[in-house]
């Protein structure tokens, strides 16, 4: 009978670099179903070095997956009703492991890791100034954020690393491939693939052909035969072998920010979004058409929703350190027990009376990509305190956020009248107030934060073979949202933020 058929639903993993989540939405209004998050630890074994383990990561993505299908259980739920997985992820984090073992055979080297500095500045001596290949194949600047050079760094200093690339047992994969294996069988025959998205931040891949890119491996120094298959973002990868999941299909991956583009649903050409993690990164979709940017900003493949599909491609500005600013404050300061306080204090506030706070702990991204600038907040009386400070960092996110904005803004010509929002930060009302004053637009927030997550699920839903769902049927119109609108006037927004660049070119070539 027709009322006896069940709705089926999608579950999406999304394994950030603060926290993993797992969350499963029904099929006709995408709505949260049930949910799990878990934190997973940053470690900093030395200055400018971040790692996490993969073993945790693992644990806490299958931790996710085990109470959100108890959660579904008390709901009277069937689990049997997931009829496909997504995956999104925390981009060029580096894992290596052992195909033999499963074991990981390092930490991850976590895209904030700033260990590769001296191995960039040699390469970089190697690009010839008038023929930038990396560039033009890749879309990006040589960084010490991509994969790339930090694969390069294990095969020079990991002894077990080097060990099992001699012995034909290592993989190598960012983080949507090590869980892709593991889910899908790990030793007993996982599968040992990538998207094109996640690939893309690699700087082996070429953003053109869709390919792995020979002379870019033999430039860093990599072995192709580590490297994962590419495919694309919407396809069946293979069966969940192990868990509460067995048997449902793996068919959607997407790195977080590509993922968060879909999820808030950026398919036309001019679309953007803007999501506050740890990070905090803007992604304009530029279409078929690859765009080089002359201000700072990144070429970067989209998405590609199917394996007929074509890839779309989109510009991006990357910002390293947002969200961070914060738990930084809580962990290394201090003046906050948890991360949600620190709106109160900025409230309190209410200014920071000319305190910047430029937290550039990882160098500087987009557009300075600068390795060499350094933290420093300055502006410094006897009259600051921790309120004002806390107001500073809340500021530093929407004033690098502004910086990225007049970049894109200037690459595509036409500026954007409003900025869609999303990521673990929005929930922040003092910021995206903040926000909306220092880019003097309005920013419009989802009601349903977890974009990034439900950009993954719309990816699995919409496999061939899958055919939960169909992306044209979602609609964009309807979904329920909340604006910020400008409070304070132009030419006040205009000063501030010409005082935060004064601020930023301290921090710039901090290291010699
Ligand atoms: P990721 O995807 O990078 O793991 P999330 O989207 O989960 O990040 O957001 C987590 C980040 O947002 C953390 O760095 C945390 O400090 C910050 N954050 C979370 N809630 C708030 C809040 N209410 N105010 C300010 N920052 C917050």
């Amino acid at each position: 009978a027709a009322n006896s058929v069940v709705e089926p639903l999608v579950g999406a993993v999304d394994q950030g670099t603060s926290s993993t989540r797992f969350l499963v939405f029904n099929s006709k209004t995408a709505e949260v179903i049930s949910h799990h998050q878990v934190e997973v630890k940053l470690q900093y074994p030395k200055e400018g070095w971040v790692e996490q383990d993969p073993e945790e990561i693992l644990r806490s993505v299958c931790e996710c997956i085990e109470k959100t299908c108890e959660k579904l259980g008390q709901l009277n739920v069937d689990v049997s009703r997931i009829k496909a997985l997504g995956v999104t992820n925390q981009r060029e984090t580096t894992v290596v492991w052992d195909k033999v073992t499963g074991e990981p055979l390092s930490n991850a080297l976590v895209w904030l890791d700033l260990r590769t500095q001296s191995t960039v500045e040699a390469l970089s001596k190697e690009i010839p100034a008038n023929n930038n290949f990396v560039k033009a194949k890749t879309g990006l600047p040589l960084s010490t954020y991509f994969s790339a050079v930090k694969l390069r760094w294990l095969l020079d200093n990991a002894l077990r690393v080097q060990k099992a690339v001699e012995e034909k047992r290592a993989l190598f994969g960012t983080v949507d491939s090590w869980l892709i294996w593991s889910l899908t069988g790990g030793v007993r025959g996982g599968v040992h693939c990538t998207d094109v998205t996640n690939a893309s931040r690699t700087m082996i891949f070429n953003i053109h052909s869709l390919q792995w890119d020979p002379e870019l491996c033999d430039f860093f120094g990599i072995p192709m035969d580590i490297l994962p298959h590419v495919r694309s973002s919407s396809e069946i990868y293979g069966l969940v072998k192990t868990g509460p999941l067995e048997g449902v299909p793996l068919s959607g991956c997407l790195g977080d920010q590509s993922a968060a583009l879909v999820g808030q649903m950026c398919f036309r050409d001019g679309q953007a979004k803007n999501t506050y993690g740890t990070g905090c990164f803007l992604l304009c979709n530029t279409g078929r058409k690859c765009v080089a940017s002359e201000h700072g900003l990144l070429t970067t493949v989209a998405y590609k929703l199917g394996r007929d599909q074509p890839a779309n491609y989109a510009l991006e500005g990357s910002v390293a350190i947002a969200g961070a600013v914060v738990s930084w404050l809580r962990d290394n300061l201090g003046i906050i027990k948890e991360v949600g306080d620190i709106e109160k204090l900025a409230r309190d506030a209410g200014t920071s009376y000319d305190c910047y706070f430029v937290p550039a702990f990882s160098g500087l991204y987009a557009p300075y990509w600068d390795p060499s600038a350094r933290g420093i907040i300055c502006g410094l009386t006897q009259f600051t305190n921790k309120c004002h400070l806390a107001f500073a960092a809340l500021e530093a996110v929407c004033f690098q956020t502004r910086e990225i904005l007049d970049a894109m803004n200037r690459d595509c010509g036409i500026p954007l009248s409003h900025l869609q929002v999303d990521g673990g930060m929005t929930s922040n009302k003092v910021l995206m107030q903040l926000q909306a004053d220092i880019l003097c637009i309005p920013v419009v927030r989802p009601c349903m934060p977890e974009t990034t997550a439900l950009g993954a699920a719309m990816a699995a839903g919409a496999a061939e073979g899958v055919g939960v769902w169909r992306l044209e049927d979602r609609d964009a119109d309807g979904v329920p949202t909340e604006r910020f609108e400008p409070q304070i006037n132009a030419e006040e927004s205009r000063c501030r933020y010409a005082t935060w660049k004064k601020a930023v070119m301290k921090s710039i070539g901090w290291v010699t």
